[in-house]
């Protein structure tokens, strides 16, 4: 089978290395790819939002299965034209894309199948805003509507910070359309993990839970970023909590979308908020998380590009997956700045090696003429390894970063640390 894997980040240099490792697989390439994937793969220059020029790129190649990365084309239906002209892929089409394109959606779902989130509001007027805002307790959370790269979301500690953020949404444009709309939410207070599923209609595999690491500074400080470091199992996702989520939210959920007409295909991502022994959902992604996948597929011990393929078939077994018990840990290497102005085109030195376990997955990098790999992004770097226990995740993972180096790298060394600190 020939696989064409849409995207450039550390996500797709994760699903490359599984379809690298694949019996199914014979031939892959990445469009647009990064430095990496270079190295490993054929790369193919693509405007992933160009949906046209990525259908025409796919056949022109005459591949048998497509898997996409980003949540950009999906939301812009690239599955659903891929289908159209018979080409397989792994993803959501557009109408369940919608569960991440749009949070006043996500949020009239959620309520309307009864499942446990903050309550919310829609609202596209200045003045219904400051009415509504009156009326909360702080702080309040504003949402802007569409996908904002993950900047839309403001925690207003007073009214005065609340409107200026309305204002600043309804009235300056500051996020364009995708702030036309905006959704005032309840606060909610508690540790965040996230759970993702691999879905084929009602039928999914669930992947252990995760704690991703969004801040820039250790202890969670600082400005948030696309996410510094992730660790799977998280055990903040207790049993009981496991079995709440699985009730209370997943199962409503894939009902929920069956009885609304929409089929969903592909990596369902829910982020969650446990408030006081409950779960709660925070928003959902429709693609896989970047870092947490660099930490997840490493743990199945099947195939992930049967799974996916499964999926987009719908003949998904999931009584027949395995998973392994070992933990998985990522630290993600950034550029000087990040998440300000970065420099980039850094030359970065490797080890000759890396231990059987870790990896070194690439996602802001460039390949130069000469064959030098150079920093071209924010997060440049994830560097993943795996364990018995999580601190043995960790003290790989860390003993790799030591061996990788550019100018002004910078990497959070505590992450795990909730947990490790609980064991
Ligand atoms: P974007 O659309 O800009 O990419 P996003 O999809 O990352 O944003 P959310 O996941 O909804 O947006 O929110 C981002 C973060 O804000 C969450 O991970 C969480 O930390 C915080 N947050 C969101 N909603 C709430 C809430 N109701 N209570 C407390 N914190 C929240």
């Amino acid at each position: 089978m020939k696989v064409m894997i849409i995207g450039s980040g550390g996500r797709e240099h994760t699903l490359l290395k599984s379809c690298l490792a694949s019996d199914l697989v014979d031939e892959v390439f990445a469009a647009p790819g990064n430095g990496g994937m270079q190295a490993e793969a054929r790369c193919v220059p693509l405007n992933v939002e160009d949906i046209p020029a990525t259908v025409k790129l796919a056949q022109a190649e005459g591949v048998d299965f497509v898997i996409v990365g980003p949540e950009v084309p999906l939301s812009l239906g690239v599955v659903d034209a891929l289908e159209a002209v018979g080409i397989p892929a792994y993803g959501p089409n557009k109408a369940a894309a919608r569960l991440e394109a749009s949070k006043t959606f996500t949020k009239d779902f959620l309520l309307r199948h009864h499942i446990p989130t903050a309550m919310g509001k829609r609202i596209t007027d200045l003045n219904e805003a400051l009415a509504y805002l009156k009326t909360q307790s702080y702080p309040v959370v504003i949402k802007a509507d569409g996908l904002a790269a993950g900047k839309g979301v403001i925690i207003a500690q007073s009214f005065e910070d609340a409107e200026r953020t309305a204002h600043d949404m309804l009235v300056r444009n500051t996020f364009g359309v995708s702030g036309h709309e905006i959704l005032i939410e309840e606060f909610m207070d508690g540790e965040e993990a996230s759970i993702m599923l691999m879905v084929s209609g009602r039928d999914y595999v669930m992947l252990p839970p995760s704690q991703d690491h969004k801040r820039i500074g250790e202890g969670d400080t600082g400005p948030n970023t696309g996410g510094m470091g992730a660790y799977a199992p998280a055990a903040v996702v207790t049993p009981d909590i496991n079995e709440k989520v699985v009730k209370e939210i997943i199962e409503p959920t894939l009902a929920g979308l069956e009885a609304d007409g929409i089929t969903f295909r592909g990596t369902l991502y829910i982020g969650i908020m446990i408030e006081k022994g409950q779960p709660k959902v925070v928003e959902f992604n429709v693609r896989f998380g970047d870092p947490e996948t660099q930490v997840l597929l490493p743990l199945l011990k099947d195939d992930p590009v049967k799974i996916m393929l499964d999926c987009a078939k719908g003949t998904l077994k999931p009584a027949e997956v395995k998973i392994s018990d070992d933990y998985a840990l990522v630290v993600v290497m950034a550029a000087a700045g990040y998440p300000g102005g970065y420099e980039k085109g850094k030359p970065i030195s490797f080890p000759a090696e890396v231990e059987p376990g870790t990896a070194i997955i690439h996602a802001g990098t460039k390949q130069l003429e000469d064959g030098t790999i150079v920093t071209s992004g924010g997060r440049v770097l994830g560097i993943t390894g795996t364990g018995k226990t999580l601190r043995e995740a960790a003290q790989r993972t860390y003993a790799l970063c030591d061996q990788v180096h550019f100018d002004g790298a910078q990497l959070r060394r505590d992450i795990g640390y909730r947990q490790l600190a609980r064991e």
